[in-house]
């Protein structure tokens, strides 16, 4: 039976969490404070788990390894990418990430490329995303004397909005915000100031000044977004951002949608409404919450309800 992959998933307690993920979508959270779910994700911290058919019970990292066709035979040694929703009751740490050069020369993994679609956001919540420094000596300096108001760039952000994150650049995300994130699968961040903050054990968290001046970009860019939209019926499809990583869109559907595959496979998160995906001539219920994997044998699909998803693909598709 050529079936979607439903997911389930690792909640990930963070000193930054709050309770949304279970007040808006519903998962049941170990802890007070929980920060992410790594909805869906082959990364050895968090492994997602399929739930139906026929590798119900199967890991994704070992579908990747054992299964690879169910990916089209697309290249690499790890799953490239990883949705994350994330409830930052509180700002989470100044970082920044690097690109897989240094990645894999310094950490054995992937660099880390990301972007932020804006499920919600409180007023007056605010983002930090980007740099003032003009060289690396300035960004050395003022890192060291903790002139953090001259350095970060702090921008107002809102619901629905959408930003690229690549390796190099120094960001947070604010309080009141929650976040669905397309990555690639890395769990690499340098710690470029944490606010002081202790944990519960009363200690403050490792940063890591070297790297992050190693690695961020001078000067800051702001990267400039090509979204297209196309409207169908009384849908919008949003094409938010292509890059070397991913590819992410929006796929806003009110009525019905159909598609036809473009991509060796494909990642979906539902994240406001409830509907149904129609694969095969089988009909799945889609609710808030959910993640799925299109694999590479589902040729075409069909939506129908009134919800958003945000969805990426593989790049090169
Ligand atoms: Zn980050």
């Amino acid at each position: 039976m050529k079936e979607p992959l439903f997911l389930d998933s690792i909640l990930q307690e963070k000193i930054w969490g709050g309770q949304k993920l279970h007040t808006i979508f519903g998962y049941e959270l170990p802890a007070e404070k929980v920060g992410e779910y790594w909805a869906i994700s082959a990364h050895p911290h968090g492994v997602s788990t399929v739930r139906n058919g026929e590798f119900k019970g199967h890991k994704l990292d070992e579908l990747w390894n054992n299964h690879r066709e169910l990916f089209d035979n697309a290249p690499g040694k790890v799953f490239p990418l990883l949705t994350k929703i994330l409830d930052a009751e509180d700002y989470l740490s100044v970082q920044v990430h690097p690109d897989d050069e240094y990645a894999l020369k310094h950490e054995g993994e992937l660099g880390k490329a990301e972007c932020w679609y804006i499920i919600d956001a409180q007023s007056g919540s605010e983002i930090i995303y980007g740099h003032y420094a003009k060289s690396r000596e300035e960004l050395a300096q003022m890192i060291h004397e903790g002139r953090w108001d001259d350095l970060l760039t702090r921008i107002p952000v809102k619901k629905g909005e959408f930003y690229y994150v690549p390796p190099g650049t120094i960001h947070a995300i604010g309080e009141g915000i929650l976040i669905l994130e397309t990555q690639q699968s890395s769990d690499t961040t340098y710690r470029v100031y944490d606010f002081d903050r202790k944990d519960d054990s009363g200690q403050l968290r490792k940063l890591h000044i070297k790297q992050s001046i190693d690695v961020t970009t001078i000067p800051g860019v702001t990267p400039v977004l090509d979204v297209t939209k196309e409207k169908v019926g009384d849908s919008i499809i949003t094409n938010f951002v292509k890059t070397p990583f991913f590819n992410v869109y929006e796929w806003k559907v009110a009525g019905e949608l159909s598609f036809e595959k473009q991509a060796s496979y494909t990642l979906a998160s539902v994240i406001e409404g409830r509907g149904k995906l129609l694969v095969n001539q089988i009909s799945y219920t889609l609710r808030k919450g959910e993640h799925f994997i299109l694999p590479a044998y589902v040729e075409k699909w069909k939506l129908f309800g009134e919800m958003t998803l945000i969805v990426s693909e593989p790049p090169g598709s």
